[in-house]
């Protein structure tokens, strides 16, 4: 990748939008900052933005081979991926199959009950309030979505979830829950929603199907330790992790 200086978009607390190299492209860049309840606890891991970047390539490949469009164009480094430019809708969406997490804490709930469904739930995206959680009634009193696009994101997060807690199932991971961010896509002036962001060890929980063990952002929020050798177990289960360069196998055993 050439050096030349690129226009920062934003920069996250997990990555750097970059202007891309066509209207209507960014570059999103992945960082190693880790970064855990509303980011007053923050470390650097070594190695994790690379298999970020990898990880949610492949998934988002995946799912749009299945028909869920998404922002993701291509790979173009070891931290970088050509994404479209989407207008953020401003909700975390978190899908759960599993208590765990805030889930457990607000309901009184053990962590690990099976839910009788999923369950989706919608957060207002917003680091000053410490993104509340919010009922269809506030996304569309406030405009953050109507109800057609509200309807889109339900169908999306759904079939997202049945092909990943498939993928995941298939080799060994429970998929517990995951947030996703969508956006709109503007065709004139008519827009459709998409998936963007991300989707990775940092925005799922995946519990070892045998073991229960913890293979995501927790081992980071609760100090359980190889926090990199768990996602880089999960790129391997997912048959990616040859795909990864020595050096990082250097700066996750570092
Ligand atoms: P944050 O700290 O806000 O979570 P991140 O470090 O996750 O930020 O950086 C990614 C940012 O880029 C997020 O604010 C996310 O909403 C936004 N984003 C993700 N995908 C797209 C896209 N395709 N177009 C525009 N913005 C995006
Ligand atoms: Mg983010």
């Amino acid at each position: 990748m050439t050096t030349k200086s690129r226009k920062k978009i934003y920069e996250g607390k997990a990555k750097i939008l970059y202007e891309g190299p066509e209207p209507g492209t960014l570059v999103q860049y992945f960082k190693d900052d880790a970064t855990a309840f509303n980011a007053q606890k923050k470390a650097v891991l070594d190695g994790k933005g690379v298999i970020n970047n990898r990880i949610s390539e492949f998934v988002m490949t995946k799912l749009n081979n299945i028909g869920v469009q998404n922002h993701f164009i291509k790979r173009l480094n070891l931290r970088e991926q050509l994404i479209r430019e989407v207008e953020i809708i401003p909700l975390e969406v978190v899908c759960r199959n599993v208590v765990a997490g805030s889930m457990a804490k607000r309901f009184g709930l053990p962590e690990g009950q099976q839910l009788p469904r999923s369950i989706i739930e919608f957060y207002y995206k917003n680091d000053a309030l410490e993104d509340p959680m919010v009922t269809e009634e506030h996304v569309t009193a406030f405009n953050w979505a109507n109800t057609q696009e509200i309807d889109e994101i339900l169908a999306m997060t759904l079939r997202v979830n049945d092909f990943l807690s498939g993928m995941f199932a298939a080799v060994g991971i429970t998929l517990v829950d995951f947030k996703i961010e969508y956006g709109r896509l503007f065709e004139g002036e008519f827009s459709r929603v998409i998936l963007a962001d991300e989707i990775s060890p940092d925005s799922c929980r995946l519990w070892d199907a045998q073991t229960g063990d913890k293979l995501d952002k927790d081992r980071f929020r609760r100090d359980l330790g190889n926090v990199i050798e768990s996602y880089a177990e999960v790129a391997k289960r997912l048959g990616i992790m040859g795909d990864m360069p020595k050096v990082i196998e250097g700066g996750i055993t570092s």
